[in-house]
């Protein structure tokens, strides 16, 4: 078995499926009559899509797949949110979360298998990076939970922003009013703070912004997230301000993990409130959801609002976080593709 499958054709974004479809023969309009029945019409065989010709479905069945990935397992939380194990072609395995709640329901997509990060309070950062995800094998996810989603995270396995062109197909897919048509404010994109082009390619897409900070100071976020040695907090700062304004979003949301004497001082509640003050932001608290072997203890619930009371005197838009699936080991940070 090859190590990637690229005759999985549910990734393709309606211009690759015609370059695709060129290569061996087929027309532009045979791309875009298959598009739909794979985005819109959950098909998931070819021989179904009847205003396709038979003789362009067969040539389709010799060359190219529509497959979404065997669940290995799918835990069940007592909140019910789902967290299921999905093994790849190549027999790696990644997890996907569904998150359902009064209004709306929410798919947290993997990006990679392993994350070579390794922030300090990850368990995915524990595991090897292995490779990138196909923009298949993202789109898969939000298609095996075969439920009405209204939002998207990127906030699973992975750094999303290290496989920028699979995300960039994967976002055109769900952007795209012929495929998924997910409005631009529905999709969450989290990065550790990886500063390259990458963060600025993405504003064109408009997608909401999640920078996971977790620190009030270089010091700090340097002992729990090792990336900061590379891009710290001012170029962080800097560059959140110029994805808010290119992709003409309202805030930048920026993730703080309360951990335990480590960055949940009252003192850290005034500093971070002064990086934030020129950038119209919002802060996501969350308190910590230990794993098998952390190194961590999360701050209180009663901590986390007495933090959040700080940044809100402060004018700094803040709310503490329900932690959701913590108990299947499916919250921030706890997933891991483990079979
Ligand atoms: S928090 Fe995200 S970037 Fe950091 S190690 Fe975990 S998966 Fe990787």
């Amino acid at each position: 078995m090859s190590e990637i499958d690229f005759t999985n054709i549910i990734g393709f974004t309606l211009s690759q499926l015609k370059t695709e479809f060129a290569k061996i023969g087929l027309t532009n309009l045979d791309a875009k009559r298959v598009f739909p029945w794979i985005h819109t019409k959950s098909a998931r065989s070819f021989d179904i899509m009847s205003d396709v010709p038979l003789k362009v479905r067969k040539i389709l069945e010799e060359n190219y797949s529509i497959k979404i990935p065997n669940c290995v397992t799918l835990q069940k939380s007592r909140d019910g949110t789902k967290k299921a194990l999905l093994k790849l072609w190549d027999e790696n395995c990644i997890e996907t979360v569904f998150i359902p709640e009064e209004k709306r329901s929410t798919v947290c997509v993997s990006s990679q298998i392993g994350c070579a990060v390794g922030c300090k309070f990850c368990y995915t950062g524990t595991q090897n990076f292995v490779r990138n995800l196909t923009s298949s094998e993202i789109i898969a996810q939000i298609l095996f939970w075969n439920e009405s989603v209204t939002n998207i995270v990127f906030m699973g396995m992975g750094e999303p922003l290290l496989n920028f062109e699979n995300l960039a197909s994967a976002l055109e897919l769900l952007l795209e009013e012929r495929a998924h048509n997910f409005s631009r404010h529905k999709i969450t994109v989290s990065t550790s703070g990886i500063i390259e082009n990458a963060i600025f390619d993405l504003a064109k897409f408009g997608v909401k912004l999640a920078i996971s900070l977790h620190a009030s100071n270089d010091e700090t976020r340097s002992r729990i997230m090792p990336i900061n040695n590379k891009y710290n907090i001012k170029t962080l700062i800097n560059a959140a301000e110029e994805y808010q304004r290119n992709s003409n979003t309202d805030h930048v949301t920026f993730e703080y993990l309360l951990l335990k004497g480590i960055n949940d001082s009252d003192a850290n509640a005034i500093e971070l409130s002064r990086l934030l003050r020129s950038i119209p932001s919002k802060v996501n608290l969350i308190t910590f959801n230990s794993w098998p072997g952390s190194p961590f203890i999360g701050s209180s619930y009663d901590h986390a609002h007495r933090f959040a009371k700080i940044l809100l005197g402060k004018g700094i838009r803040t709310i503490v976080r329900k932690s959701r699936g913590d108990d299947v080991l499916a919250a921030c940070g706890q997933l891991k593709g483990k079979k």
